[in-house]
């Protein structure tokens, strides 16, 4: 960044006409956070955990895992810290726990392999319950594609508090949201009763556009600037309007800035983006 950009770092972002924007940081694991000063954000729009499954050593347990999230909930310093469960297969495979699929991103992946493992999908639910007095933590759910997804990780969750407190351990039920990342999602979003709303306009533009989001043949179509991809992130932000509840971006998207004028004019108020790029975003957020 620029040293004019810089010195947007460290100011809440607004638009020109001074409407203010959330701006978030994405981490994929917790060494990021490392001498970074969480002033220069609004929390933490996603924590992508799976960086906590490639240790080689097994499935971490239950004490690892808070111990992780409570130290990222932590150095918020009550800024909310959004947490996603394990958004395992399609192009994130882990060992011992994806399967071999013809069509990985049409398959057993994120909160639909989650809830055919719950045994292991209650330990990481236990960890976040227990890591949600540590700071202001939300959960968020990926790849939900039916309300029935929303309602079972809900139940699982329900349970994982029940038998936090029948233990006398320390713990919240932090909010459960969804990620909008399936474009069936996205088009009635209103039918899930979420906590909040993530877009997740990686996944999003890769389903919309039918173009695989790793694939350079056909990554001219991979564009979540095209038209069919903005009326879902419209409609999603509408939705949330509708619903009261607050609706983020935290796809790649939400740090193009070519494309930031077009997602604030859809009503989206809040982009979770690397930590490099804040400085930049909220500068460009300035010009919109
Ligand atoms: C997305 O799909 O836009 C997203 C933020 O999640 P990931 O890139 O981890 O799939
Ligand atoms: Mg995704």
């Amino acid at each position: 960044a620029g040293a004019a950009a810089l010195a947007f770092r460290d100011r809440p972002a607004a638009m020109a006409d001074g409407t203010p924007v959330s701006v978030l940081i994405n981490i994929a694991e917790p060494a990021e956070l490392d001498g970074l000063d969480p002033a220069i954000c609004d929390g933490i729009g996603l924590v992508r955990t799976e960086f906590l499954f490639h240790a080689g050593r097994g499935l971490p347990d239950e004490e690892a895992q808070l111990a992780v999230y409570a130290r990222i909930a932590a150095w918020a310093r009550g800024r909310p810290v959004t947490i996603r469960t394990l958004d395992a297969g399609g192009d994130k495979p882990i060992a011992g726990l994806t399967v071999q699929e013809a069509n990985p991103f049409l398959g057993l992946r994120g909160i639909r392999l989650s809830l055919t493992r719950p045994e292991v999908f209650r330990v990481q639910l236990r960890a976040l319950a227990r890591a949600a007095v540590h700071g202001n933590v939300k959960v968020m759910l990926p790849m939900v594609a039916v309300p029935a997804e929303l309602e079972r990780a809900g139940a699982l969750l329900d349970e994982a508090v029940a038998d936090l407190k029948a233990a006398g351990l320390p713990h919240a039920r932090p909010p459960l949201g969804i990620m909008v990342e399936v474009p069936a999602a996205a088009i009635s979003a209103t039918r899930f009763p979420a906590a909040f709303y993530s877009i997740g306009s990686n996944d999003l533009t890769q389903y919309t556009m039918a173009a695989a989001r790793d694939l350079g043949a056909v990554a001219e179509l991979n564009d979540a600037g095209d038209p069919a991809v903005l009326a879902l992130i419209a409609s999603t932000v509408a939705a949330g309007a509708a619903r009261g509840v607050e609706v983020s971006l935290c796809g790649d998207a939400g740090a193009d800035l070519s494309l930031l004028p077009k997602l604030l004019a859809t009503g989206l108020r809040a982009v979770s983006v690397a930590p490099v790029a804040v400085a930049r975003v909220k500068a460009a957020i300035a010009r919109c």
